[in-house]
């Protein structure tokens, strides 16, 4: 029989606030253990939280980027369990009233309904020592702001999942919501998913793995568990409903828990801190403060400027380039020589300095009369090439290093005749080949004919002058 997954997902991510969620320590990734912790964060008896307005301000914005409907009233409950990362046993989160509800984010050619997306507090982080037979605890990450999203279960394979997660990141990340490192753990998905037999409409039980830290982990994690829980279909068994862990070494999930030892939270409203209330206005100022969406840009790209698909999904993966891209075609607006330029050249100079798109030493308008010198066939494609790749060493502008460099396109017609003449004369065999039909062979006397000119060369005019002097 044939099975179709169900998916859906619970991402994590960390807020990228300077303090944490209701203290004022510092809200960074790494360090020293236990330098970041305070009273409130550290869960002793007597404090008291304060909502960091920061934090309610980017869940906000993360619910515009995701198509969300954003709460005027949210409010926090606590959510009891015991686990040494957790000094308080409670987390603070965001149960029954969460600050965003109903989004849409399309993937695949497919709506992904979004359920909610609330507000919680990051627990610590436990290090366990195998070798000495202990366990550690570093509370820095305690109270790091979160907002978990929570998606329905509309996802059908791994396609879909991973293009949504890698979406999911690029849109936080361009509204500076979270930096989506999934490797650093500030991005988590869990993944729940279930199979059915196709052509059936109730869904099967499902199994949650916890926190994968890799697009290529999502997928593996699962591909494992179609094959584990078809396996145990096919062989008149149930799946069990519970949660379980990926290893990335051996590819396989393992059980963590089933549902009868699943915890009982007790949630109940948080009594320390007041309902979140946003109004409208502050609502409409959050919002105005959005950038453009990635997959906005990716529409205008391939609709309006004509870009290809793969290219313009290139270009909007990383919003600073895409900023860069946007500005120079707004000024000149040659979309594919600009996306060409940038794609290859600039990339190219960027990976072999190890260089990032901040540092930069040219500007968008530089870089749009670079592209307007070669659209106006002043510099060649590929002196425009070379141009670029001094400009990034030295951010001189384009028309003095065209200058400097002998790149200026020739329009000396006079010397282009001499030296096509020259080259037919040496080529007299060649001539004679394309008298005889093999058209092939003016490849090889353009050549020749850059050869003698270099890169200034008008390669146009020059191949216009050949033909027409050995026609
Ligand atoms: P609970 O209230 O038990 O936590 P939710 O309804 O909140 O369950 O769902 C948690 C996650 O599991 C959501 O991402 C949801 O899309 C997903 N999910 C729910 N039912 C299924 C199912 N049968 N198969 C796969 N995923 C599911
Ligand atoms: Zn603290
Ligand atoms: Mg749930």
């Amino acid at each position: 029989m044939k099975y179709i997954p169900v998916i859906g997902l619970e991402i994590h991510a960390e807020l990228l606030t300077k303090s944490k969620v209701f203290c004022g320590c510092a809200n960074e990734f790494g360090g020293e253990e236990n330098t970041r912790v305070c009273p409130v964060c550290s869960g002793m008896p007597g404090t008291l939280p304060v909502v960091n307005q920061g934090a309610v301000e980017l869940a906000a914005k993360a619910g515009f980027a995701l198509g969300c409907t954003v709460n005027n009233y949210s409010a926090f409950d606590r959510k009891n369990y015991f686990y040494p990362d957790l000094p308080k046993a409670y987390q603070i989160t965001q149960f029954q009233y969460p600050i965003c509800s109903d989004g849409i984010v399309r993937v695949c050619g497919k709506d992904i309904r979004i359920n909610r997306i609330h507000i919680e507090e990051d627990a610590g982080k436990l290090i366990h020592d195998d070798a000495e037979g202990i366990s550690m605890a570093d509370y820095n990450r305690c109270g790091v702001p979160l907002i978990e999203i929570v998606t329905e279960p509309d996802f059908r394979c791994v396609e879909e999942v991973q293009a949504f997660v890698e979406e999911i990141a690029r849109r936080l990340k361009y509204a500076d919501v979270c930096d989506a490192r999934m490797e650093q753990g500030s991005l988590r998905v869990d993944v729940n998913i279930s199979i059915m037999p196709e052509n059936t409409k109730e869904f099967g039980t499902r199994a949650e793995i916890k926190n994968l830290n890799s697009v290529r982990a999502i997928g593996r994690a699962i591909e494992y568990e179609i094959t584990r829980q078809t396996n145990i279909l096919e062989h008149g068994g149930r799946v069990t409903q519970e949660t379980r862990r990926f290893n990335d070494r051996s590819g396989e999930t393992a059980s963590l828990r089933s549902k009868e030892e699943a915890h009982d939270y007790r949630y109940f409203p948080e009594p320390d801190i007041p309902p979140v209330f946003i109004s409208e206005e502050r609502l409409d100022r959050i919002k105005a403060e959005m950038p453009e969406m990635p997959n906005v840009r990716f529409e205008r790209y391939t609709n309006e400027y004509g870009l290809l698909e793969d290219e313009a999904r290139l270009i909007v993966e990383d919003k600073a380039f895409s900023d860069f891209y946007d500005e120079t075609v707004g000024i000149y607006p040659a979309y594919k020589e600009t996306s060409n330029l940038m794609l290859v050249e600039l990339n190219r100079c960027l990976n072999d300095s190890n260089g990032k798109m901040s540092e930069i030493k040219f500007t968008p308008q530089m870089l749009a009369e670079l592209v307007s010198m070669s659209d106006k066939r002043i510099v060649t494609k590929n002196a425009a090439r070379d141009i670029l790749a001094i400009m990034f060493e030295t951010g001189s502008n384009p028309e003095s290093i065209a200058r400097e460099n002998n790149l200026v396109m020739s329009t000396d017609t006079d010397e282009l005749e001499r030296i096509v003449e020259q080259v037919i004369a040496q080529n007299a065999d060649g001539v004679e080949s394309y008298k005889n039909g093999n058209e092939k062979i003016i490849g090889f006397l353009m050549g020749q004919i850059i050869r003698i000119l270099g890169k200034s060369a008008d390669m146009k005019k020059a191949k216009e002058i050949l033909l027409e002097k050995i026609k």
